[in-house]
């Protein structure tokens, strides 16, 4: 899914960039400007700003400023997989790519070379990326997140038909 967070929502687009989302997060920008881009470049707003949220159709009012919460409501109503995928930068959007174990010398740290097999570099920001505890740490958050949330409760209908 193709999204624009609000400046609110910072952490909440590095989530869903670790999710395989296309999330853009401009930070405090113009309503209007807001507006503009999400309607160029085809996006789906996510909001904490309710009036905002009103203005922009197929837009989501986040209500919460609890991260879980947050990614309940969205991960619900968009059906997106919950499956953290090693696709985008978390920092600046781009996509990542896998690169050979060789590549990877010299750019992460020694024992981090040393256990791990695969790696994907942004090609951006140059960032490398590799799945080790912090990744096993965040999937396993996620599935405890979905897991409390899917106790009957139907996904709530919040994407604005403005
Ligand atoms: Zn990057």
């Amino acid at each position: 899914m193709r999204f624009l967070c609000d400046h609110m929502l910072g952490t909440l687009a590095k989530w869903l960039r670790f999710l395989g989302n296309d999330v853009v997060y401009p930070g405090p920008i113009e309503d209007d400007e807001l507006k503009a881009t999400v309607e160029r470049e085809a996006r789906v707003l996510l909001t904490r700003d309710r009036e905002l949220s009103g203005r922009v159709a197929g837009s989501v009012y986040v209500a919460s400023d609890d991260l879980n919460e947050q990614l309940v409501q969205v991960v619900r109503a968009f059906r997106l997989p919950a499956n953290l995928a090693m696709t985008r930068c978390s920092v600046c959007n781009a996509p990542l790519r896998e690169v050979p174990k060789a590549d990877a010398q010299g750019k992460v740290p020694e024992g981090v070379f040393e256990r791990q097999r695969e790696f994907w570099r942004c090609d951006t920001c140059g960032r490398m990326y590799w799945q080790g505890s912090h990744w096993a740490n965040m999937s396993a958050r996620m599935q405890t997140i979905l897991s409390k949330s899917s106790l009957n409760e139907p996904p709530r209908d919040s994407i604005s038909k403005a």
